[in-house]
């Protein structure tokens, strides 16, 4: 990540640099999307990635190219799309999902153990466990 001299990136900014590969719409290099001051850059030709969220059928001839790469570059194309769009996750994934399908493209389901629904199966387990404590104490008593 280049910084220009005078610039002040916050950490925060650096924690969310992530490791991004796409072909790029410009050179057509499966390159490293570079985040870069509030943007995002091809690696290997410096294309500037905001460009997407303003047209889009360059947009959808990206999507289709990425999405045609296989399961990790739908990642990729899912994180830029809700990043460049700036949309809700839930609502950018369901674009990404319904724009993959019409064109017969089978993507991963979405949110297969997501986090949240790791956490609802915990919470799960711990209330069963409660309820069973419970029982034990009433039968018990
Ligand atoms: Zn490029």
């Amino acid at each position: 990540m280049i910084i220009p001299p005078g610039d002040t990136v916050e950490p925060e900014a650096l924690m969310r640099h992530t490791t991004i590969y796409s072909m790029c719409p410009a050179c057509k290099a499966v390159a490293l999307v570079q985040p870069l001051l509030g943007t995002y850059r091809c690696a290997a030709c410096n294309y500037d990635y905001k460009a997407l969220a303003q047209d889009d059928s360059v947009r959808e001839a990206w999507m289709l190219d990425n999405l045609r790469q296989g399961p990790m570059f739908a990642i990729f194309v899912k994180h830029l799309h809700r990043v460049l769009l700036e949309l809700p996750i839930e609502e950018s994934n369901e674009r990404v999902q319904a724009f993959a399908a019409r064109h017969g493209i089978e993507l991963p389901a979405p949110g297969a153990w997501s986090s949240k629904r790791i956490v609802l199966i915990a919470l799960g387990l711990v209330l069963s466990f409660i309820g069973l404590v419970v029982l034990i104490g009433l039968l018990a008593g």
